[in-house]
């Protein structure tokens, strides 16, 4: 893990011993969003959902207490680039804590926004690393149909494209194809539509899961994970043909994210297959997420695990991480072998285990 403003060591013993500063956060920044896709974990008919969204003076001071060892920030939503503050948000990110990577997650239904945001932010700090997963799932029609909102496959595709032509080496846009009970029974085709044809070389995808106001049909559960395995062996297909590149597999860094994902994507098959226990999860300990409102969860899941509200602690994240509530919950998740196949957080599971370390490693010897 390399850094350039937290302390690598600092970060290595929190990652592998302490435990007890997060590594990496996901920041709802809002709940609104001008999609309305049909596996949305959000309840856009409950009033409540946009209330109290944190302001950007809470953000600034939230920026200020996260920390020695926060490597990246995700911001999510609802759609992130609802909030038209998100360039000031995303400096005081920079400016105020140790993050080197910022990743969000775009429906991409607002281009411009998008791009002025990745120009601003890449002449603000150089050294940032920016990845925009944008979400497609479907044919152009279809996912425009799923998601509700007209020209999106067409606005993702201009997205993508303008990102790439910046051909600036911090600025990353990739694909993101959630595999739900809408897409599982084309998944070939759409994978081999947007390789092929759309000619998208940065390309990655994650399994549908049960949150929020959304479960998936049982009919289809089998389905979806047959449709996931098949996308993955087709992702690593053609990342030994060089057809995608997620990762420089030219840099060790990069080598040990394309091994990390292939665990991720066995373990995601393992547990959503045969609801095994692997290992533990560093929710609450190594990651964690704050709502829009300025609640923090160890995960998108445990609904009823809140660490506490930022509100109630002057927006001092590391008070409530370090608090009792927090304890008992990180030893609620040990005790009850808490598993789920929650990308974001298998990752860092899997960089902050020892069991995984060898595997990892093993990475450095081959490109894929
Ligand atoms: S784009 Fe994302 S946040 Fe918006 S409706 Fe779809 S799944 Fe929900
Ligand atoms: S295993 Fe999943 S549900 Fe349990 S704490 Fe970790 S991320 Fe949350």
């Amino acid at each position: 893990m390399i850094t350039y403003k937290a302390n690598f060591f600092d970060v290595a013993k929190n990652v592998y011993f302490k435990k007890n500063s997060p590594v990496s956060l996901i920041h709802f920044l809002t709940n609104r969003c001008n999609a309305r896709c049909s596996f949305c974990f959000i309840d856009f008919n409950n009033p409540n959902t946009f209330k109290g969204e944190l302001t950007i003076s809470e953000i600034e001071k939230l920026t200020k207490n996260l920390g020695n060892s926060l490597i990246n920030v995700n911001f999510t939503g609802g759609e992130p680039f609802a909030r038209k503050d998100i360039t000031d948000i995303a400096k005081l990110y920079i400016k105020n804590s140790t993050i080197q990577s910022l990743y969000i997650t775009t429906n991409a239904s607002l281009p411009e926004r998008i791009i002025n945001f990745a120009k601003e932010i890449n002449e603000y700090d150089k050294n940032i690393e920016l990845c925009f997963q944008i979400s497609i799932d479907d044919m152009p029609e279809k996912h425009n149909k799923v998601r509700k909102l007209d020209n999106l496959f067409e606005n993702c595709l201009f997205t993508y494209r303008e990102l790439k032509k910046l051909n600036k080496k911090n600025i990353n846009p990739v694909v993101s194809i959630t595999v739900t009970h809408e897409n599982c029974e084309n998944i070939e085709e759409i994978f081999h539509y947007f390789t092929d044809i759309c000619k998208i070389d940065s390309l990655k995808c994650c399994l549908v899961r049960d949150e929020g106001v959304y479960s998936r049909p049982k009919s289809k559960i089998d389905k979806i994970i047959k449709a996931y395995d098949l996308l993955t062996n087709k992702i690593l297909d053609y990342q030994k043909k060089n057809k995608i590149i997620n990762y420089n597999s030219n840099s060790i860094q990069g080598r040990i994210n394309n091994k990390k994902d292939r665990i991720s994507w066995n373990l995601v098959k393992r547990i959503y297959s045969n609801n095994e226990y692997i290992s533990p999860c560093h929710a609450s300990s190594l990651f964690g997420i704050i709502t829009a409102d300025g609640k923090l969860y160890p995960c998108e899941i445990l609904e009823d695990k809140m660490i506490g509200s930022l509100r109630d602690v002057n927006m001092d994240l590391m008070k409530l991480w370090n608090g009792q509530n927090n304890q008992d919950i990180k030893n609620h998740i040990l005790s009850t072998k808490c598993k789920c196949t929650y990308e974001c957080g298998l990752s860092f599971n899997i960089l902050g285990n020892w069991r995984y370390q060898l595997n990892l490693l093993s990475g450095l010897l081959s490109k894929y």
